[in-house]
């Protein structure tokens, strides 16, 4: 079974392309939920950043702060490095547990960070959801009312768009109405079923 790749800078629209995947039945194995599985409570990397970062980390219901932990790995380098170090192995094996899961025509793997590390030697064909910068910060503040200083600093530890473009097997331009996405995510969807 091919797995395709589906990448694209925060607020692109990889989201609404692959809810209409998976619609179709599609798998959708997404990095971002795969990232916060392996620090659910019971697993063993929580145990690990709480013996780390001490336990002012856990909620009153066991779970992680999340926001506490982001506030002390984007002021502290080493303390991000010792995060990534424990956690990016755990995600890799969590997507490829996920993937190896999937039944149907095809299996996707939706990642932003998708050509920026490791997880690209995962999938056999990369689909790019593409979109102008100004709208993806519009999008993106707009969905999570976020100040757009924040959304472009995300934007920039990502690819850049003509860097992820070079590298896209097929490109769907999110530029348009919702109705346009739909009508290509159909396109996409006929395309990769006569991949396989
Ligand atoms: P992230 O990487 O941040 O998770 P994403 O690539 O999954 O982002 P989405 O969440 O799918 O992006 O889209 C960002 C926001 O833009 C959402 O609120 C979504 O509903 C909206 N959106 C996506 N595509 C369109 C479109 N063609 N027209 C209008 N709004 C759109």
């Amino acid at each position: 079974m091919r797995t395709i790749g589906i990448t694209g800078g925060i607020g692109s629209g990889k989201t609404a392309l692959t809810d209409y995947l998976a619609k179709k039945g599609i798998t959708i194995v997404d990095a971002d939920l795969a990232a916060r599985v392996i620090v659910e409570p019971g697993r063993p990397a929580l145990n690990a950043i709480f013996e780390h970062f001490g336990p002012k980390l856990a909620q009153d219901d066991g779970s992680l702060d999340r926001a506490a932990l982001r506030s002390i790995v984007f002021a502290n380098p080493e303390a991000r490095l010792w995060l990534e170090q424990l956690t990016h192995p755990l995600i890799g094996q969590e997507i490829q547990d996920q993937l190896a899961r999937a039944a149907g025509p095809y299996r996707v793997l939706s990642s932003p960070l998708l050509l920026e590390g490791s997880q690209a030697a995962l999938v056999d064909y990369v689909v790019v959801v593409d979109v102008p910068e100004a709208l993806q910060v519009e999008r993106a503040s707009a969905r999570d009312n976020n100040d757009p200083e924040q959304i472009k600093r995300i934007m920039a530890a990502q690819l850049a768009r003509n860097d992820r473009l070079a590298r896209a097997d097929y490109v769907v331009d999110n530029s348009g109405g919702l109705d346009e996405l739909y009508a290509q995510s159909e396109l996409l969807h006929s395309h990769l079923l006569n991949l396989v």
